[in-house]
C-alpha cells in the first residue's frame, strides 16, 4: 500500500516545477559567489518633488550582473536570497554602499536622503541595529539621511513582532517608509500605530491612471486618508506627464518613476544633484 502510494507520488511529479527548482538552485549557488566576485552593484533612482523639478531623495536598488546568467532582475534573485538567508549579507552590502554614496552627495552636492529596501529576513536579524549603526558611522552619514523601506505585506503579517525593532530604528533618527502600499490589506488607521512617516503607493495603482475610474478613486482615497493621518505620500511608477499632473491635483507629495529618472549609477546622480544645487543655491 505504502509502496503504491510512493509510486503514485512519482507519477504526479511535475517536470516544470522540477526545472524551476533546479534553476533556483543554480542561481543560489552563483549568488553565493556573486559578492566576492564583484558581480553586484547598486543603482540609485531619484525621487522628486511633485512638480518634478527637484530631487528630494534616491532609492538604492541592487543589481546582479552574472557571467553565467546575464543580468538577473531583483524580482528573481531577491526572493532566492531571502529564502536562502543570503539576503542578510547582500542587504549589508547595499546598506554600506548606499550610506557611502549618500555621504558623497552631502559633500559635493545636495544632502538628500538615501532609501534602502529591507527584506523580512533582515528585520528579524538580531544584528540589524548594529549593522545600521556601523554603516552610518563608517560612511560618516547623519542618521536622518538614511531611510529604510519595508513592504506593507511583510509589515502587516508581523506587526507585533516588529514594533520593537521599528522603534529602535526611529530612535536612532533613521527614517522609515512603507513600500508597495496598497498591495496588502492593512487599514491606514492600523498603520498609524507604527513609527512610520512615509508611504509609497504601489505602482500597480498608477498603471491605468488617469482613465480607470476605480483606480482613480482608490488613489484619491489613499492620499487623502494618508494625509489626514499625518503620512507623507510618494507615488511609485510615474511614467507619464499626465500621471504626474493627476497626482499633483490629488495633493500627492513626491514622485518616483521613469518619467523623471531611471535607476542610475551613483556618479551620474551626483552630477545631477550638483546641477540642481547650482540652479538653486541652498539658503544659508
Ligand atoms: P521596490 O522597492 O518597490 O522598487 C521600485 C521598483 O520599481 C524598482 O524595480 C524600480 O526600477 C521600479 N520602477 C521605478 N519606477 C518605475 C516606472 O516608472 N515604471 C516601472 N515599470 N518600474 C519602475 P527593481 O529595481 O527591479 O526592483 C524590484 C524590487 O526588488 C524592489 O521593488 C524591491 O522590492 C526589490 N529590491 C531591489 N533592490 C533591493 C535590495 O537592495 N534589497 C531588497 N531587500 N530588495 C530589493
Ligand atoms: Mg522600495
Ligand atoms: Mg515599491
Ligand atoms: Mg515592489
Amino acid at each position: 500500500e505504502a509502496k503504491a502510494r510512493g509510486r503514485e507520488r512519482v507519477l504526479i511529479f511535475d517536470p516544470d516545477i522540477d526545472e524551476r527548482h533546479r534553476l533556483r538552485l543554480r542561481y543560489e549557488a552563483s549568488l553565493r559567489q556573486a559578492l566576492a566576485n564583484d558581480e553586484l552593484y547598486v543603482l540609485y533612482q531619484p525621487r522628486f518633488d511633485i512638480a518634478g523639478r527637484r530631487v528630494v531623495g534616491a532609492e538604492a536598488l541592487l543589481r546582479w550582473e552574472s557571467p553565467t546568467h546575464g543580468s538577473v532582475p531583483p524580482g528573481t534573485f531577491i526572493p532566492i536570497a531571502e529564502n536562502s538567508g543570503l539576503i542578510v549579507e547582500l542587504g549589508r552590502f547595499v546598506l554600506e554602499a548606499a550610506c557611502r554614496e549618500a555621504a558623497a552627495w552631502g559633500e559635493a552636492s545636495r544632502a538628500v536622503p538615501v532609501s534602502v529596501n529591507l527584506s523580512p529576513r533582515q528585520l528579524h536579524e538580531p544584528d540589524l541595529i548594529r549593522d545600521i549603526q556601523a554603516a552610518l558611522a563608517d560612511a560618516g552619514l547623519a542618521p536622518h539621511r538614511l531611510e529604510l523601506e519595508i513592504t506593507e505585506t511583510h509589515l502587516m503579517d508581523n506587526v507585533d513582532q516588529m514594533l520593537p525593532v521599528l522603534h529602535q530604528i526611529r530612535a536612532m533618527g533613521v527614517g522609515l517608509a512603507i513600500d508597495d502600499f496598497g498591495t496588502g490589506y492593512s487599514s491606514l488607521t492600523y498603520l498609524k500605530r507604527l513609527p512610520i512617516e512615509l508611504l509609497k503607493i504601489d505602482r500597480g495603482f498608477l498603471a491605468d491612471v488617469p482613465g480607470d475610474a476605480d483606480d482613480e478613486a482608490l488613489l484619491e482615497a489613499i492620499i487623502h486618508m494618508a494625509h489626514r493621518l499625518g503620512f507623507r505620500v510618494v507615488a511609485e511608477g510615474v511614467e507619464t506627464e499626465r500621471q504626474r499632473r493627476f497626482l499633483a491635483d490629488l495633493g500627492c507629495d513626491e514622485l518616483q518613476g521613469f518619467l523623471l529618472g531611471r535607476p542610475q549609477r551613483g556618479a551620474r546622480l551626483r552630477a545631477e544633484l550638483d546641477r540642481d544645487r547650482r540652479a538653486s543655491p541652498p539658503r544659508s
